[in-house]
């Protein structure tokens, strides 16, 4: 694997839990020591037969990553690294012979724009190299669109309208922090909403639609529809969607944070000189900020993502919602972190388990909901998220 932030300390951990399948695994990012203080953590909290390693590795640098992967010899590559490095690492993946996970779309540092375009364009050489790339697989995306191909699968003729829904519902009791790499997650939140309604995009201004939104089990909150990247293959791969959106909840101080920020051109990605190095605002702001693994000791609430699915089944029209709620506080007695990394990494390593057993494998580039629902979800619920469902009740109105 590769990345060693809050989700890869969620993905180290949860592989070293199941040993079985990750008899031997190595972690490798940037930075060596982050590396190695998962490794102890490991050692120190989870009972394990795994053989675990560590290493340095620039993910940028192709012939680092493929020096390194020669060396090691594994059968597949996590990437938990950042959105930037999805080609790097796909590049030495084709060149090594080995197979690719991610749970973040490729996006240029230089522009705020993610899509599947550039990821998708290696299909065919993925496929005849006899190799599988599993894109997105975390929660949001992730199991969000193994949610989708479940109410296909299993309570839907036809689907027709598509709200997912993300709540968090915790508190880290910081003024301003971001749950995942500050950098990705502001880039995404200060983006304009896109949703996809009768065959094409409807561009909003960032933030510019909401709504209150009941999560069972958490609460009613404010939801803001966003853009986010499952979107884009799921209305691809499931053309009778007449419209789909992505909803998040945000608290009135993070809003009034970012707005700030913004309005002082902090989030700004274009680089500026300082004492004579060159930064842009955004990052300078990332080290400002605190790491999304460092929130986790004090994190309370809940989080709750799901898909609610309107549509038919036996020519009568349903409204169904899959779900999973998830606590701050478990995940951290668990493997010491917070909630959000913990959603993104189980649904990582299940991927990847389910790969390497030969559930999921198949050559060529994936989105998770083309490939079947069932062994996926029966995993989230073995490994830490177990998965509800709601019938009839319309949660995300029109
Ligand atoms: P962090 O910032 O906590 O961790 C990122 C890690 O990647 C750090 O260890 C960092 O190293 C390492 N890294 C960055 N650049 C390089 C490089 N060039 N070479 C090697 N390692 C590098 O982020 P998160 O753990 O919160 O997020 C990880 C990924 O998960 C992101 O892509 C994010 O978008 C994705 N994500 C997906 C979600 C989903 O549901 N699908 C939800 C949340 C996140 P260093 O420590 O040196 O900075």
């Amino acid at each position: 694997m590769i990345g060693a932030g809050g989700v890869g300390g969620v993905v180290a951990k949860k592989m070293a839990q199941n040993h079985a399948v990750f008899s031997e695994f190595m972690i490798a990012s940037r930075t060596l020591s982050k590396c190695e203080q998962i490794k102890k953590e490991i050692e120190q909290f989870i009972p394990t037969k795994s053989v675990v390693t560590t290493a340095k590795v620039d993910a940028d640098s192709v012939p680092e990553l493929v020096a390194l992967i020669r060396e090691y010899q594994p059968d597949m590559v996590i990437n938990v690294a950042l959105p930037y490095q999805d080609l790097t690492i796909m590049d030495a993946c084709l060149e090594t012979g080995v197979h690719y996970l991610d749970t973040a779309n490729y996006e240029p540092k230089d522009v705020a724009k993610f899509e599947y375009s550039w990821q998708w364009a290696y299909r065919e050489r993925f496929e005849k190299a006899g190799l599988m790339a599993l894109l997105g697989c975390g929660f949001d995306p992730g199991a969000t669109q193994a949610f989708t191909a479940y109410h296909a699968k299993h309570h839907f003729d036809e689907i027709h309208y598509l709200d997912i829904v993300d709540c968090n519902n915790g508190s880290h009791g910081k003024a301003f922090a971001t749950n995942f790499n500050p950098e990705i997650n502001i880039r995404e939140i200060t983006a304009n909403g896109r949703y996809w309604e009768n065959g094409g995009w409807v561009e909003t201004k960032p933030l510019e639609i909401s709504q209150d939104i009941y999560y069972p089990k958490v609460a009613t909150r404010k939801s803001y529809v966003l853009y986010h990247e499952e979107l884009e293959s799921l209305v691809v791969n499931f053309p009778t969607i007449k419209r789909a959106r992505f909803w998040m909840t945000f608290g009135d101080a993070y809003i009034k944070h970012l707005s700030v920020l913004e309005g002082i051109g902090m989030t700004s990605i274009e680089p500026i000189k300082i004492k004579g190095v060159e930064i842009s605002p955004l990052e300078f702001l990332k080290a400002v900020l605190p790491e999304p693994s460092s929130l986790a000791a004090n994190y309370t609430g809940q989080t709750c993502i799901g898909v609610q699915a309107k549509g038919v089944k036996d020519g009568k029209e349903k409204v169904h919602f899959v779900y999973n709620v998830c606590d701050h506080a478990e995940t951290y007695k668990e493997v010491q972190a917070q909630g959000i990394s913990y959603t993104t990494g189980v649904p990582a390593m299940i991927g990847a388990m389910l790969m390497l057993q030969g559930t999921w494998k198949r050559a060529g580039v994936w989105n998770v909901e083309q490939l079947d629902p069932d062994p996926f979800i029966a995993a989230m619920n073995q490994w830490g998220l177990p998965v509800d469902e709601l019938a009839g009740i319309e949660l995300v109105k029109d």
